[in-house]
């Protein structure tokens, strides 16, 4: 670990949703926690004071802005790159502009993130990303641009795993099934419809999968790399 003997975790996407329920939990386990949002300055200001951690804003989407301010943190134990967007529709209908977008944040961003993470990261670090399970389902029309750009991550892990693995860090992708946030609430118009492709019919908490998040940043997953952990009350079962 760098500095004290306290972890550093930088969460990409903390200000809202799952990425709040990860800097909350990194917080609580005395991790020294920094995290970025895009445009909820509100939320994300009264988060960080509420868990003593850091706020950054910082459009994931601006990779020149991404790439300098993860190498000004200097040494970071634990990357969670979670900002994502969720763009569907008719994909003869939907704007060519907004899908480039989704997968500048979803899928480039990731990339770069972890790369310039891992140039200050000390040995034994994690990498966790934060894909979906609509990377290896998507029983639903207008998901074509989104279930791609989450299938992308699965590969971009495998990969980072081979490259950092000699220096002891691990890449990983968590793949939520349906989970209670802004971008899919539990009381939304599509919930009969997503929990009758689910054996455990019910959207995760985010809290769930904040807890297969620290897991993995912990020292019993040290060998656990290159996977796509799925967490989605069997919705790609
Ligand atoms: P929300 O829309 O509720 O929250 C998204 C978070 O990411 C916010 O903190 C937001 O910041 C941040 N963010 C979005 N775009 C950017 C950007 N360009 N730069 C920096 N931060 C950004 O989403 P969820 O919590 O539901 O989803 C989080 C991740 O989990 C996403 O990658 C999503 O694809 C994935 N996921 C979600 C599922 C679900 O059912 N909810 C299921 C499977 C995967 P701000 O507040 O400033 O907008």
């Amino acid at each position: 670990m760098s500095h004290s003997n306290r972890q550093s975790v930088l969460v990409l996407g903390g200000s809202r949703g799952i990425g709040a329920a990860i800097v909350r939990r990194f917080a609580g386990d005395g991790a020294q926690v920094t995290f970025t949002y895009a445009s909820s300055a509100a939320p994300a200001l009264e988060l960080a004071k509420e868990t003593g951690s850091t706020a950054l804003q910082l459009d994931s989407a601006d990779r020149q802005a991404l790439t300098s301010a993860i190498e000004g943190l200097g040494a970071i134990d634990v990357l969670v790159i979670n900002a994502g967007i969720f763009v569907a529709g008719d994909p003869l209908e939907l704007d060519a502009d907004a899908i480039d977008k989704l997968f500048t944040i979803n899928i480039n961003a990731p990339y770069h993130a972890a790369v310039s993470a891992a140039r200050q990261m000390p040995d034994g670090g994690r990498i966790i990303l934060i894909g979906s399970t609509n990377a290896d389902r998507v029983p639903m029309q207008g998901m074509a641009a989104y279930g791609a750009s989450k299938a992308a991550l699965s590969g971009m892990v495998k990969g980072l795993a081979r490259d950092f693995g000699a220096r002891g860090i691990t890449v990983n992708v968590v793949q939520p099934g349906p989970t209670d946030t802004d971008m899919n609430p539990a009381d939304g118009p599509l919930n009969e419809l997503m929990h009758s492709f689910m054996a455990i019919k019910r959207h995760a908490s985010s809290d769930e999968i904040a807890g297969m998040v620290a897991w993995l940043a912990g020292s019993e997953a040290g060998l656990v790399t290159g996977a796509a952990l799925t967490i989605d009350g069997g919705f790609g079962a």
